[in-house]
């Protein structure tokens, strides 16, 4: 049975814009020893821009440019629309629909003019990051914590796309209280090492996973479960539903995802980190009335 002080509870944090889905999941917040948080969208806005687009030296730069985003057109990806956006700013539309697929986690693969085309992070492409474009500028890209994207074509890598997600402006705050409570605060991100360091620092999170393939969340949540005892999962994509649904708290954005929401324990209607922290101490206090 549901203790009157939890119902008080769950109706004042509808009001203050968290949505708990039973008082059982507004209990098992204060338990929580660490917290695992998706990157895209959940610490960022998730609405990266392009801030460098780089091309090969014999390769036409506006021709690369309207195959990309032809290309990307068929994607919704966050980093997908970014690119559709810059090329269209560029003055480039997409007319062509080539037909593509998308491998998660890593890119698209493409056919436009009988050529195979492929975009995506290192891995997909088939490089080493640091060795790509002799002058070090993909290297500078990871140091500023930025995404980058490469396309290769029949010749080799034809142009690096450099895209910067920003940090939602209650992030670091909402991560710092999570500390002063007593829980770890862990990105997930399928970004390379060097990017994800740099936006770890800028968060203020204790630790992150780099490289972090969609279909290996739910395998990190549960070492991360093994390691802590009860750990949360916040998240916003379809991706992140499997480990929203292995968490001691499933959390999702209120701008998540249609799977998301429903999987999810607990829903921040208003996207704001820190209402987390909030609903914590209101759990903590709450345990010991009942205690
Ligand atoms: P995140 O962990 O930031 O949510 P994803 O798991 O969705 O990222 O993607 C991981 C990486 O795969 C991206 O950083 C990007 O390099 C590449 N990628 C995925 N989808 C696309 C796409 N449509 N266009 C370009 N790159 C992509
Ligand atoms: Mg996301």
């Amino acid at each position: 049975s549901i203790m009157p002080a939890t119902l008080a509870a769950v109706s004042n944090g509808a009001k203050r814009g968290i949505l708990f889905k039973g008082g059982v999941h507004l209990e098992e917040l204060g338990s929580l020893k660490a917290i695992a948080f998706d990157k895209t969208g959940t610490l960022t806005t998730g609405k990266p821009v392009v801030t460098d687009f780089h091309v090969r030296e014999d390769a036409d730069s506006d021709k690369t440019l309207a195959i990309l985003s032809s290309i990307e057109a068929q994607s919704n990806h966050p980093l997908a629309m970014a690119i559709v956006a810059y090329a269209e700013e560029q003055g480039i539309f997409a007319r062509e629909s080539p037909q593509i697929e998308d491998v998660p986690g890593y890119g698209l693969r493409a056919t436009v003019d009988n050529e195979e085309i492929l975009i995506g992070n290192p891995r997909f492409v088939g490089i080493e990051e640091t060795t790509v474009f002799s002058d070090g500028i993909v290297q500078r890209f990871f140091v500023e914590g930025k995404t980058v994207v490469f396309m290769k074509d029949t010749k080799g890598i034809v142009a690096a796309i450099a895209l910067k997600d920003t940090l939602r402006p209650e992030a670091v705050s909402a991560i710092k209280d999570l500390s002063n409570l007593g829980i770890r605060s862990i990105m997930l991100t399928g970004d390379n090492e060097q990017t994800a360091s740099a936006i770890a620092t800028e968060a203020g999170l204790d630790r992150y996973v780099s490289e972090c393939l969609p279909e290996m969340k739910v395998q990190r949540l549960k070492e991360l479960m093994s390691e802590y005892g009860s750990v949360g999962m916040v998240g916003d994509g379809i991706n992140d539903a499997p480990a929203l649904a292995t968490a001691t708290s499933g959390i999702a954005m209120g701008d998540g995802t249609d799977v998301a929401l429903e999987t999810a324990d607990v829903i921040l209607m208003k996207n704001d980190l820190t209402r987390i922290p909030y609903a914590v101490k209101v759990s903590k206090k709450m345990q010991r009335i009942v205690k």
